[in-house]
């Protein structure tokens, strides 16, 4: 018996780790995408000799996807620390889990911007998350990550200090609106494993995923212009027949238009500089409250000269020259880094969907659009690699 045509729109995470699960069935699925490589919000280019990323993301070991899609060891990661630098006035105060890296242990007791019961309540905090479940924690009442701190006893010190600016450049805004549940979520992932990437670039994960598929078709640079029936036309005015569609593209069905006030966006800039502030393997907080800079952290290129790499949680419209030359003078006025040169500054309009609420995985109603039309992606879940490569399994089981 011949399988059915399968049609993916989008070779993002959720596209490909769907073609996987499909594969797996005895399907041989066609992905189509508008961009030229995989990935989707995953990309990654080598200037000068640095290793840029549109947008400062990592891969948290612990995801259940990771384990289930990704081959971690080919993937050669750089790893995070398990701590930050607190950048405050004049002051840099590093606030670590020393149970991991215990050069953490005399920083965290001297660390002026927690009180010792607020270093009690994180310590607990991580080990009451790891002992719950994810299903446990997403079945939680949610409420703002804001209130669920204050709730928790936590101080506004170690709120405005460390948590604000840290899940601020997680879940690229700045309010702390974002789900309690999605707090947790991370929170534990965090606990539980390793903030990474790739030596050669986040993208490598989607090429890694690409390379597992054999029997998938790519049509790339190709932008899908409409849904019909059982076809799809290319803008080419190619026709391309389906018995089933994937609708991986994060725009649910309407492919033409995103709406910008569903989604967080944010600003990533690159500089070269003279000099290494702090260890590259240490994320930098901005916890003075103001600002555009929200966190930053060191790289070295291929011959050894000195980047740093700057995210701006907001959506800053201005051009972006003038943005790096405000960005540069605060590096040399708040922070003493001299930023010699701009490499390239990335606009992400389309960064993250708004997530006030969040369910771990997509509910089934929301992804059966119709009898042959499936949506996935973390739109439909939470903002995560880890909620796009489930998403994305879960529509092949429902093939
Ligand atoms: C700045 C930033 C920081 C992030 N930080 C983290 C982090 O630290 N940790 C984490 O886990 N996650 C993070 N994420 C989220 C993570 O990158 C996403 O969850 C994941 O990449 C989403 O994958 P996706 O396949 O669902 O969507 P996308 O990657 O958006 O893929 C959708 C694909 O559909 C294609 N497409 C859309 N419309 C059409 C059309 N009409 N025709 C053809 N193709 C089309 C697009 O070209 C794209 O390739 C971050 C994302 C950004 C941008």
């Amino acid at each position: 018996m011949s399988k059915d045509k399968i049609l993916i729109i989008g070779g993002g995470v959720t596209g490909l780790t769907c073609a996987i699960e499909l594969e797996k069935k005895g399907y041989s699925p066609v992905i189509v995408d508008a961009n030229n490589e995989v990935g989707g919000r995953l990309y990654s280019e080598l200037i000068d000799g640095f290793v840029l990323d549109k947008g400062f993301q990592v891969l948290l070991t612990a995801y259940p996807a990771v384990k289930e899609y990704l081959d971690v060891s080919a993937l050669d990661l750089n790893y995070f620390s398990p701590g930050a630098a607190i950048f405050k006035q004049a002051s840099v105060n590093v606030f670590g889990d020393p149970v991991r890296n215990t050069s953490f242990l005399l920083p965290l007791l001297r660390f002026p911007h927690a009180s010792l019961a607020d270093k009690f309540k994180v310590w607990r905090l991580s080990n009451q998350l790891k002992r719950e479940s994810l299903e446990q924690i997403f079945e939680k009442p949610a409420t703002s990550t804001l209130a669920y701190l204050r709730k928790k006893g936590f101080s506004e010190q170690v709120i405005e200090c460390f948590f604000r600016p840290f899940y601020a450049g997680i879940f690229l805004e700045k309010e702390l609106n974002t789900s309690s549940r999605m707090f947790e979520f991370v929170f534990k992932m965090f606990a539980e494993g390793y903030a990474t990437v790739p030596a050669a670039g986040i993208q490598q994960i989607a090429l890694q995923l690409k390379g597992a598929l054999s029997r998938t078709t790519f049509k790339l640079g190709q932008p899908v212009q409409s849904v019909e029936d059982n076809h799809v036309v290319l803008d080419d005015g190619t026709r391309l027949d389906f018995d089933k569609l994937i609708m991986a593209t994060n725009h649910g069905d309407d492919l033409q238009e995103k709406d910008s006030s569903a989604w967080q966006a944010c600003w990533n800039l690159y500089f070269e500089t003279d000099e290494l502030h702090l260890d590259p393997r240490l994320i930098g907080l901005n916890a003075n409250g103001s600002g555009l800079i929200n966190n930053f952290s060191f790289m070295l290129s291929d011959s050894g000269s000195i980047g740093i790499s700057v995210t701006v949680v907001q959506d800053y419209l201005g051009e972006s020259t003038e943005l790096a030359s405000l960005i540069e003078e605060e590096l040399w006025t708040v922070y003493g880094i001299n930023a010699k040169r701009l490499i390239k500054a990335y606009h992400i309009p389309y960064a993250l969907p708004k997530h006030e609420d969040c369910t771990y995985l997509p509910s089934i109603e929301d992804m059966q659009q119709s009898s042959n039309v499936i949506v996935c992606g973390d739109s439909l879940a939470n903002s995560s690699l880890n909620a796009a490569m489930l998403s994305g399994a879960l529509a092949a089981k429902l093939v």
